[in-house]
């Protein structure tokens, strides 16, 4: 992609992962777990500014699972608020604690958006593995049941993956990027990492930054100013300053919203985001 002035008029797509596989009520009291404290999470997040909740959901443990049916029920949830955000559901399965069955099963949950893992990586003191088959699989899964994917890369091998299947028409525009900075195993959350992928991502295509722990608020600066757009919430990081913690996902989205608007960019609706990213209303 071309890296062309920066277009301040472009609505800002904030994301909000509320989740994520792996924090804990132990590292921050304020992250949701039951699903009712996500799907309630997602809703304040979206009231706060965020077009699309991530998600990701937990057993009564609390530990990461690639249940379907839970999925359902905080989608169903989340749509029964009246809220029309978009939901994004994780089919990472947790890194592990999900069969590749319940990974490409999200597709047919229809949700709006589903995140799309374009390749493995050392993750922290795991692996993640996104080998060539699933993702054939899951692409095709995804299309056939008309959910955007959500190009997720964790470094720059991801994009040229990313740039394979599409070649091949497996991954069909507009494509919708969501660069992971930060990831122990990954790409570290730099500006200079950051342009490194943009430039390799086709001309047209829409891109989101989410920095993990305290790459997430200089990224998503960095993005609101190329006119990208930027993911913040528990997920990435359970932190507002150094040493003090959020005290929910709404309030690193409203952080956002306060500074794009001091920078004049204007925050995309959920149905401007739908718009952008050419997703229909359920
Ligand atoms: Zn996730």
């Amino acid at each position: 992609m071309a890296i062309n002035p920066p277009n301040l008029s472009n609505p800002l797509i904030i994301s909000a992962a509320v989740v994520g596989s792996w924090p804990t009520k132990e590292q921050n009291p304020g992250v949701p777990i039951t699903e009712d404290e996500i799907a309630a999470a997602a809703v304040e997040c979206a009231e706060a500014g965020a077009a699309i909740v991530h998600i990701h959901v937990r057993d009564e443990s609390g530990r990461v699972t690639g249940d379907l049916e839970r999925y359902a029920r905080v989608q169903k949830a989340i749509r029964e608020f009246g809220s029309d955000v978009l939901v994004n559901l994780s089919t990472s399965g947790g890194v592990g604690r999900a069969s590749d069955e319940q990974r490409v099963g999200i597709a047919a949950l229809r949700p709006d958006i589903a995140s799309f893992d374009a390749g493995s990586l050392n993750f922290g003191h795991t692996v993640f593995l996104n080998p060539p088959a699933l993702l054939d699989r899951l692409a095709a899964e995804l299309a056939n049941h008309n959910v955007k994917p959500e190009i997720e890369c964790f470094e720059p091998g991801h994009v040229a993956n990313a740039l394979r299947l599409i070649d091949e028409g497996k991954l069909t525009a507009p494509f919708w990027f969501q660069f992971v900075l930060g990831v122990r195993g990954g790409s570290p959350g730099t500006p200079q990492q950051l342009l490194h992928m943009l430039e390799m991502i086709p001309d047209g295509a829409l891109w989101s930054v989410c920095g993990i722990g305290r790459a997430q608020l200089p990224l998503g600066m960095m993005a609101i100013a190329m006119g990208g757009h930027v993911r913040t919430g528990f997920e990435d990081n359970l932190f507002y300053h150094k040493g003090e913690l959020a005290t929910s996902n709404a309030q690193l989205v409203a952080r956002l919203v306060r500074i794009a608007t001091e920078a004049g960019r204007p925050v995309a609706t959920p149905s401007e985001a739908r718009e952008m990213l050419g997703i229909r209303g359920r």
